[in-house]
Protein backbone atom coordinates (compact mmCIF):
# COMPACT_ATOMS: atom_id res chain seq x y z
CA UNK A 1 0.00 0.00 0.00
CA UNK A 2 1.22 3.71 -0.59
CA UNK A 3 2.39 5.66 2.33
CA UNK A 4 -0.17 8.43 2.50
CA UNK A 5 2.90 10.59 2.90
CA UNK A 6 4.05 9.80 -0.17
CA UNK A 7 3.90 12.24 -3.19
CA UNK A 8 2.79 12.08 -6.18
CA UNK A 9 6.27 12.06 -7.62
CA UNK A 10 7.47 9.28 -5.47
CA UNK A 11 4.38 7.15 -6.48
CA UNK A 12 5.04 8.09 -10.21
CA UNK A 13 8.72 7.32 -9.96
CA UNK A 14 8.09 4.00 -7.81
CA UNK A 15 5.53 3.33 -11.03
CA UNK A 16 8.21 3.81 -13.67
CA UNK A 17 10.70 1.59 -11.94
CA UNK A 18 8.05 -1.48 -11.88
CA UNK A 19 7.05 -0.94 -15.30
CA UNK A 20 11.15 -1.25 -16.31
CA UNK A 21 11.32 -4.17 -13.99
CA UNK A 22 8.89 -5.71 -16.24
CA UNK A 23 10.52 -4.99 -18.88
CA UNK A 24 9.57 -1.51 -20.40
CA UNK A 25 12.70 -0.77 -21.12
CA UNK A 26 13.01 1.93 -23.29
CA UNK A 27 14.09 5.43 -21.66
CA UNK A 28 12.26 7.50 -24.38
CA UNK A 29 9.07 5.41 -23.63
CA UNK A 30 9.77 5.72 -19.59
CA UNK A 31 10.41 9.22 -19.99
CA UNK A 32 6.57 9.51 -21.68
CA UNK A 33 5.17 7.77 -19.26
CA UNK A 34 6.85 10.11 -16.37
CA UNK A 35 6.14 13.07 -18.22
CA UNK A 36 2.07 12.02 -18.02
CA UNK A 37 0.36 13.15 -15.48
CA UNK A 38 -2.35 9.84 -14.91
CA UNK A 39 -4.07 12.02 -12.53
CA UNK A 40 -5.64 13.87 -14.66
CA UNK A 41 -7.20 11.03 -16.43
CA UNK A 42 -8.50 9.19 -13.48
CA UNK A 43 -11.93 10.31 -12.51
CA UNK A 44 -12.23 11.80 -8.99
CA UNK A 45 -13.55 8.60 -7.46
CA UNK A 46 -10.37 6.61 -8.45
CA UNK A 47 -7.97 9.70 -7.77
CA UNK A 48 -5.94 7.65 -4.63
CA UNK A 49 -5.15 4.96 -7.51
CA UNK A 50 -3.93 6.99 -10.22
CA UNK A 51 0.06 5.65 -9.67
CA UNK A 52 -1.17 2.55 -8.91
CA UNK A 53 -0.21 0.20 -11.88
CA UNK A 54 -4.02 -1.27 -12.66
CA UNK A 55 -6.53 -0.24 -15.07
CA UNK A 56 -8.64 2.13 -13.54
CA UNK A 57 -13.43 2.30 -14.38
CA UNK A 58 -13.77 5.73 -16.59
CA UNK A 59 -17.22 7.39 -17.78
CA UNK A 60 -19.02 5.18 -20.53
CA UNK A 61 -18.00 1.82 -18.96
CA UNK A 62 -15.23 2.07 -20.06
CA UNK A 63 -11.27 1.75 -18.69
CA UNK A 64 -7.85 3.87 -18.52
CA UNK A 65 -5.27 0.73 -19.59
CA UNK A 66 -2.75 -0.38 -16.94
CA UNK A 67 0.68 1.66 -16.98
CA UNK A 68 2.62 -1.08 -17.70
CA UNK A 69 0.64 -2.64 -20.93
CA UNK A 70 0.47 1.53 -22.28
CA UNK A 71 4.51 1.20 -21.78
CA UNK A 72 4.33 -2.27 -23.39
CA UNK A 73 2.27 -1.32 -26.43
CA UNK A 74 3.66 1.99 -26.71
CA UNK A 75 7.34 0.05 -27.11
CA UNK A 76 6.17 -2.64 -29.40
CA UNK A 77 5.22 0.09 -31.64
CA UNK A 78 8.93 1.29 -32.25
CA UNK A 79 8.22 5.17 -32.38
CA UNK A 80 10.11 7.50 -34.19
CA UNK A 81 9.85 11.43 -34.58
CA UNK A 82 8.59 10.97 -37.65
CA UNK A 83 5.88 8.55 -37.02
CA UNK A 84 2.42 9.48 -38.02
CA UNK A 85 0.39 7.14 -35.12
CA UNK A 86 -3.68 6.10 -35.58
CA UNK A 87 -4.82 5.14 -32.10
CA UNK A 88 -8.18 3.39 -31.78
CA UNK A 89 -10.08 4.05 -28.91
CA UNK A 90 -9.18 7.39 -27.22
CA UNK A 91 -10.36 6.62 -23.73
CA UNK A 92 -9.46 9.04 -21.23
CA UNK A 93 -6.50 10.02 -23.99
CA UNK A 94 -3.78 9.13 -21.46
CA UNK A 95 -2.49 6.39 -23.91
CA UNK A 96 -3.05 9.25 -26.54
CA UNK A 97 -0.64 11.58 -24.65
CA UNK A 98 1.89 9.49 -24.00
CA UNK A 99 2.21 8.76 -27.75
CA UNK A 100 2.12 12.12 -28.68
CA UNK A 101 5.16 12.73 -26.71
CA UNK A 102 6.69 10.12 -28.83
CA UNK A 103 5.64 10.32 -32.38
CA UNK A 104 5.35 13.43 -34.95
CA UNK A 105 1.38 13.29 -35.37
CA UNK A 106 -1.83 10.95 -33.48
CA UNK A 107 -4.56 10.49 -35.23
CA UNK A 108 -7.17 8.91 -33.01
CA UNK A 109 -10.63 7.99 -33.24
CA UNK A 110 -13.78 7.34 -30.24
CA UNK A 111 -16.83 6.26 -30.09
CA UNK A 112 -18.13 7.94 -27.29
CA UNK A 113 -18.79 11.60 -27.53
CA UNK A 114 -17.92 11.96 -23.89
CA UNK A 115 -14.58 10.48 -24.06
CA UNK A 116 -13.61 12.55 -26.78
CA UNK A 117 -14.29 16.06 -25.61
CA UNK A 118 -12.95 15.16 -22.07
CA UNK A 119 -9.74 13.78 -23.55
CA UNK A 120 -9.79 16.66 -25.98
CA UNK A 121 -9.51 19.08 -22.56
CA UNK A 122 -6.89 17.01 -21.30
CA UNK A 123 -4.23 17.02 -23.64
CA UNK A 124 -5.07 20.57 -24.33
CA UNK A 125 -4.60 21.58 -20.36
CA UNK A 126 -0.75 19.62 -21.39
CA UNK A 127 -0.52 21.57 -24.32
CA UNK A 128 -0.28 18.36 -26.40
CA UNK A 129 -1.25 19.94 -29.97
CA UNK A 130 -0.22 17.14 -32.55
CA UNK A 131 -3.03 15.31 -32.15
CA UNK A 132 -6.03 15.02 -34.24
CA UNK A 133 -9.47 13.21 -32.70
CA UNK A 134 -12.48 12.16 -34.47
CA UNK A 135 -15.83 10.54 -33.62
CA UNK A 136 -16.81 7.63 -35.17
CA UNK A 137 -16.36 3.46 -35.27
CA UNK A 138 -12.34 2.82 -35.54
CA UNK A 139 -12.88 -0.15 -36.53
CA UNK A 140 -12.93 1.67 -40.20
CA UNK A 141 -9.34 3.07 -39.15
CA UNK A 142 -8.76 6.91 -40.80
CA UNK A 143 -9.24 6.78 -44.62
CA UNK A 144 -8.56 10.08 -45.27
CA UNK A 145 -5.28 10.00 -43.26
CA UNK A 146 -4.16 7.01 -44.39
CA UNK A 147 -1.08 5.18 -44.79
CA UNK A 148 0.03 5.26 -41.09
CA UNK A 149 3.36 4.24 -39.76
CA UNK A 150 2.23 2.92 -37.03
CA UNK A 151 -1.48 1.83 -35.61
CA UNK A 152 -2.36 1.15 -31.69
CA UNK A 153 -5.86 -0.65 -30.99
CA UNK A 154 -6.68 -0.01 -27.48
CA UNK A 155 -10.04 -1.96 -27.52
CA UNK A 156 -9.99 -5.80 -28.03
CA UNK A 157 -10.63 -6.65 -31.97
CA UNK A 158 -12.89 -9.96 -32.37
CA UNK A 159 -10.44 -11.28 -35.13
CA UNK A 160 -7.52 -10.08 -37.41
CA UNK A 161 -8.42 -6.25 -37.77
CA UNK A 162 -7.88 -6.58 -41.66
CA UNK A 163 -9.43 -3.02 -42.00
CA UNK A 164 -6.73 -1.77 -39.81
CA UNK A 165 -3.94 -3.94 -41.31
CA UNK A 166 -4.73 -2.10 -45.05
CA UNK A 167 -4.24 1.70 -43.72
CA UNK A 168 -0.72 0.66 -42.86
CA UNK A 169 2.34 1.53 -44.72
CA UNK A 170 4.71 -1.09 -46.28
CA UNK A 171 6.94 -0.98 -43.35
CA UNK A 172 4.47 -0.40 -40.87
CA UNK A 173 3.90 -1.86 -37.34
CA UNK A 174 0.27 -2.46 -35.83
CA UNK A 175 -0.20 -3.36 -32.09
CA UNK A 176 -4.01 -4.78 -30.87
CA UNK A 177 -5.70 -6.63 -28.34
CA UNK A 178 -7.30 -9.92 -30.03
CA UNK A 179 -9.52 -12.43 -29.48
CA UNK A 180 -13.23 -12.58 -28.38
CA UNK A 181 -13.62 -13.31 -24.82
CA UNK A 182 -12.35 -12.08 -21.27
CA UNK A 183 -8.45 -12.54 -22.31
CA UNK A 184 -7.28 -11.52 -25.46
CA UNK A 185 -3.90 -11.97 -26.95
CA UNK A 186 -1.72 -9.05 -27.78
CA UNK A 187 -0.52 -9.21 -31.13
CA UNK A 188 2.42 -7.50 -33.03
CA UNK A 189 1.72 -6.92 -36.43
CA UNK A 190 4.54 -6.03 -38.73
CA UNK A 191 4.39 -5.26 -42.27
CA UNK A 192 7.00 -7.30 -44.59
CA UNK A 193 6.86 -4.72 -47.43
CA UNK A 194 5.01 -7.15 -49.57
CA UNK A 195 2.12 -7.26 -48.31
CA UNK A 196 2.67 -9.59 -45.96
CA UNK A 197 2.54 -10.07 -41.87
CA UNK A 198 5.04 -10.90 -39.49
CA UNK A 199 2.48 -11.27 -36.27
CA UNK A 200 4.03 -11.87 -33.07
CA UNK A 201 1.62 -12.52 -29.72
CA UNK A 202 3.07 -10.37 -26.86
CA UNK A 203 1.04 -11.18 -23.62
CA UNK A 204 -2.32 -11.94 -22.27
CA UNK A 205 -3.87 -8.70 -22.17
CA UNK A 206 -7.81 -8.09 -20.85
CA UNK A 207 -9.45 -5.38 -22.70
CA UNK A 208 -12.74 -3.86 -22.94
CA UNK A 209 -13.85 -4.73 -26.97
CA UNK A 210 -14.11 -2.95 -30.11
CA UNK A 211 -17.41 -2.34 -30.90
CA UNK A 212 -18.78 -1.72 -34.34
CA UNK A 213 -20.91 1.84 -34.96
CA UNK A 214 -20.71 4.33 -33.04
CA UNK A 215 -22.35 4.71 -29.27
CA UNK A 216 -25.79 6.18 -29.23
CA UNK A 217 -25.44 7.59 -25.52
CA UNK A 218 -23.08 10.50 -24.79
N1 LIG B 1 -6.28 3.95 -24.28
C1 LIG B 1 -7.42 4.25 -23.46
C2 LIG B 1 -8.18 2.99 -23.17
C3 LIG B 1 -9.54 3.14 -23.58
S1 LIG B 1 -10.59 1.73 -23.35
C4 LIG B 1 -6.97 4.92 -22.18
O1 LIG B 1 -5.80 4.81 -21.83
O2 LIG B 1 -7.79 5.56 -21.52
C5 LIG B 1 -11.08 1.45 -25.02
C6 LIG B 1 -11.79 2.59 -25.71
O3 LIG B 1 -12.11 2.12 -27.01
C7 LIG B 1 -13.11 3.00 -25.06
O4 LIG B 1 -13.10 4.37 -24.81
C8 LIG B 1 -14.16 2.62 -26.11
O5 LIG B 1 -15.26 3.51 -26.15
C9 LIG B 1 -13.34 2.70 -27.39
N2 LIG B 1 -13.89 1.95 -28.51
C10 LIG B 1 -14.44 0.69 -28.52
N3 LIG B 1 -14.83 0.35 -29.75
C11 LIG B 1 -14.51 1.40 -30.56
C12 LIG B 1 -14.68 1.67 -31.95
N4 LIG B 1 -15.23 0.79 -32.78
N5 LIG B 1 -14.25 2.86 -32.42
C13 LIG B 1 -13.68 3.78 -31.61
N6 LIG B 1 -13.49 3.59 -30.29
C14 LIG B 1 -13.91 2.42 -29.77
Amino acid sequence: MPDEQDTAETRLARLVLGLRSQGVTDPKVLSAIEKTPRDLFVPELFQERSWEDSALPIACGQTISQPFIVGLMTQALNLDARSRVLEIGTGSGYQTAVLSRLARFVYTVERYRTLMAEAESRLKQLDLTNVFMRFGDGGDGWPEQAPFDRILVTAAAPGEPKALLSQLKPNGVLVAPVGKGPVQQLQRYAADGKGGFKVETLCEVRFVPLLDGVAREL
